[in-house]
C-alpha cells in the first residue's frame, strides 16, 4: 500500500519569520502525531533554513519548490541540489504549471532537473497537467502523456522507484475549482497506466501520485478516498497552520 503524502506548494509565501511563526503554531498542534501521513512544505528559497531549524519532532520534512540541474556556476538566481542538501531538503517541486508559464520550464529542461535530483537524493514531487481549452478539446490525456513521457526520459525503473507525480490541472490551481473525484482518478489511472508502460508494474504500483488543484479540507476526503489518489499537493490551503493540519488529519483518517 503506498503511504499517503500531503505536501504544501508555498510559492511565493511567507518568509522566514512567517515561516518559523507556522512551523512553532505546527509544534503545538501537533498533526501527523503518528507519522502515518508522509507531510512536506515546500516554502520559498529563502525560508528553507528556517523551516528547517524547527522542524525537528514534527513529521513534516522539508521541500523545494524548484532546483537547478547543474551543479554549480555561473546560473545566476539558481541554487543546486547540493545547496537545498545542506539546508535539509528532501523533496523539490519540479515543472510546477507556474514555471512553465512564467519562466519557461520545458519538459526537457524538467527532465534534467529531475535525472540531477535522482542522482542526488532530491526525491522529486514532477507536476503534470492540462490547461482548460485543452481539457474542452479532450486533449488531456494526451498532454499528459507527453508531459510524462519527456520529463521522465532516459531514467530507470530503479531511479525513479521513489518519484513522486503530482496531477495538477491548470484550470483547478489557485481558482477554487477542483477536478471532481473521478475526473482525479480517472487522470490517475491513466498516469499510472503510462508509468507500466515506461517502466514496470512494480514501479508504477509503488510510485505516488498527488493530486493538486484547490485541494482542501472541504474537498479533501472524497478525493482522497480515489484509489489512485495518494495524497496532495496544496497550495493555497497549506499556508495556515490550522488548515494544513487539518488536511493531515483527514488523510490520517482516509489511510486508517
Ligand atoms: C499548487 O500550486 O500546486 C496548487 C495546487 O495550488 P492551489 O491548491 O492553491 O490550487
Amino acid at each position: 500500500m503506498r503511504k499517503a503524502f500531503i505536501a504544501g506548494n508555498w510559492k511565493m509565501n511567507m518568509g522566514p519569520k512567517e515561516t518559523a511563526t507556522f512551523l512553532r503554531k505546527l509544534a503545538e498542534l501537533k498533526p501527523n502525531a503518528s507519522g502515518k501521513v508522509d507531510a512536506a512544505i515546500c516554502p520559498p528559497t529563502i525560508s528553507l533554513p528556517a523551516a528547517s531549524s524547527l522542524q525537528d519532532g514534527l513529521n513534516v520534512a522539508i521541500g523545494a519548490q524548484n532546483v537547478h540541474y547543474e551543479e554549480n556556476g555561473a546560473f545566476t538566481g539558481e541554487v543546486s541540489t547540493s545547496m537545498l542538501k545542506e539546508v535539509g531538503c528532501k523533496y523539490s517541486i519540479l515543472g510546477h504549471s507556474e514555471r512553465r508559464q512564467f519562466f519557461g520550464e520545458t519538459d526537457d529542461i524538467i527532465n534534467r532537473k529531475v535525472s540531477k535530483c535522482l542522482a542526488d537524493g532530491i526525491t522529486p514531487i514532477v507536476c503534470v497537467g492540462e490547461l482548460l481549452d485543452e481539457r474542452k478539446e479532450g486533449a488531456h490525456f494526451d498532454v499528459v502523456k507527453l508531459q510524462l513521457s519527456d520529463s521522465l526520459k532516459n531514467l530507470t525503473a530503479k531511479q525513479v522507484d521513489n518519484l513522486v507525480i503530482a496531477y495538477e490541472p491548470v484550470w483547478a490551481i489557485g481558482t477554487g475549482e477542483t477536478a471532481s473525484p473521478e475526473q482525479a482518478q480517472e487522470m490517475h489511472a491513466f498516469i499510472r497506466k503510462e508509468l507500466v508502460g515506461l517502466f514496470n508494474d512494480g514501479v508504477a504500483q509503488k510510485i505516488r501520485i498527488l493530486y493538486g488543484g484547490s485541494m482542501k479540507p472541504a474537498n479533501a476526503e472524497e478525493l482522497l478516498r480515489k484509489v489512485d489518489v495518494d495524497g496532495g499537493l496544496i497550495g493555497g490551503a497549506s499556508l495556515k497552520p490550522d488548515s494544513f493540519t487539518e488536511l493531515l488529519t483527514i488523510a490520517e483518517g482516509v489511510t486508517q
